[in-house]
């Protein structure tokens, strides 16, 4: 993991997490040999404080779901210095926000993969762009199987038959879709735009109220000349108004270039800037950028000049991991006969994450399997009921 250096413009500070060395060892001796950071009592201080959670084990985790992330530090005597120099990072990298809202058992989860697994501190980068890379393989492996895959066709409602279970959904385009099982796999928020009346006070989905999408912007920007002060590596920026960054035309593969720079960053919290416009935004990054890279960039562009730039903005991304959020995750199986969902924001052990999101779409599939014999009666006694009537 690689840090900026705020005061220290233009440098960075390493965690390495030695090849030769199992987990725990690994972490433990990234974390003694960097003394840029934190000193040494720090360091002790917060060792002592997270004693609890390695002897705990996953019950402890999951029982400081209640408190933020500053909250836990305090409590566990962390110096708020700890806080400041590393968590507020990790936590604007983790879920977009700061250590005085995010709930603690996000940040526990995280560390526990960096002292479970030797490869848990590991980040990679796709090698080109998404609908290609990851969404096209998908859609093929679906096709080759038999399945359909239906762009721009988005659920607009899902009806009900008598006993509450699903008659089919509604798309956009005005098409029916009935099946023997259902799976919505949309973000939360659309899940309760798109919930029927008849299901809203099912404590299963009343719960939901509680996870909400957090604000997130980002900035794509693509410079006249390739900036020197960077890695192949994703950065965390420490920066009171970025989040994480990463230079693809190095990182990867299908934007490589060698004569210039394309800056991905993550633009967060995002709250108070969702609804600013593109230029002003573009103006706070560019003012961002020249603390970090002092000699290459500066606000007027007397140095790196923009090209272009793209700036994406998401007003709901990932549910917001505030405190007791963690009962309020729906297992994949709902109380409807017949009616799953599927995403990051359902029970799984990862974060919201691309690889939660995974992990709940396999737990899904296990689901339906396991109630496939009676799914199958079901549809069979539909037939059944509708040959003799
Ligand atoms: C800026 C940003 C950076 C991130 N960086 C990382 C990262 O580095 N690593 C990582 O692991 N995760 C990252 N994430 C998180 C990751 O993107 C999510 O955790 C993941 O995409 C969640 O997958 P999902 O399938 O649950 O939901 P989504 O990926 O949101 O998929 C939901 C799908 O539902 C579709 N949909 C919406 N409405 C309807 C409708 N009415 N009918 C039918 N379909 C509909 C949407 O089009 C979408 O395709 C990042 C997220 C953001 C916003």
């Amino acid at each position: 993991m690689i840090f900026a250096m705020p005061n220290k413009p233009g440098e960075f500070s390493r965690f390495d997490f030695p090849e030769v060395l199992p987990a725990p060892l690994n972490g433990i001796w990234a974390i003694l040999r960097n003394n840029e950071m934190l000193n040494w009592s720090e360091k002790i201080q917060f060792a002592a404080g997270l004693l609890p959670a390695i002897l705990g084990g996953q019950a402890y985790v999951e029982a400081q779901d209640g408190f933020t992330v500053t909250d836990w530090m305090r409590k566990q005597g962390v110096p708020d210095r700890v806080t400041n120099e590393v968590f507020i990072a990790m936590s604007k990298a983790l879920n977009f926000i700061n250590p005085d809202e995010l709930s603690m058992q996000c940040v526990l989860i995280a560390l526990n993969r960096f002292l479970q697994e030797k490869h848990g501190s590991k980040m990679a980068f796709l090698d080109g762009n998404p609908p290609e890379r990851l969404c096209k393989p998908i859609v093929d492996h679906i096709h080759s199987l038999g399945g359909e895959v239906r762009l721009n066709s988005r659920i607009q409602r899902i009806e009900l038959n008598t006993d509450r279970t699903v008659r089919h959904l509604v798309l956009s385009n005005g098409n029916v879709i009935e099946g023997d099982a259902y799976v919505i796999a949309t973000p939360v928020d659309i899940l309760k735009l798109l919930l029927p009346d008849d299901w809203k006070e099912i404590a299963y989905f009343k719960k939901l109220e509680k996870l909400v999408g957090v604000p997130v912007i980002n900035v794509h920007i693509w410079f006249d000349r390739k900036l020197k002060n960077t890695y192949n590596h994703l950065l965390f920026s420490r920066s009171p108004l970025l989040s994480v960054y990463a230079d693809m035309s190095v990182t990867c593969k299908e934007y490589y270039d060698p004569n210039k720079s394309m800056l991905e960053l993550v633009f967060a919290p995002a709250k108070e800037w969702i609804s600013r416009t593109d230029s002003e935004i573009i103006h706070a990054t560019m003012e961002e950028l020249a603390k970090l890279f002092p000699d290459e960039i500066s606000m007027d562009q007397s140095k790196a000049k923009i090209l272009k730039y793209h700036i994406v903005r998401t007003p709901r991304s990932v549910y917001k991991t505030i405190p007791n959020c963690e009962p309020c995750r729906p297992l994949q199986r709902s109380p409807i006969e017949g009616f799953y969902l599927a995403g990051d924001y359902t029970k799984q052990k990862y974060l919201a994450s691309m690889e939660g999101a995974v992990l709940s779409g396999k737990l899904c599939a296990q689901a339906i399997i396991e109630d496939y014999e009676w799914l199958a009666a079901r549809e069979k006694g539909k037939m059944e009921a509708v040959t003799t009537t």
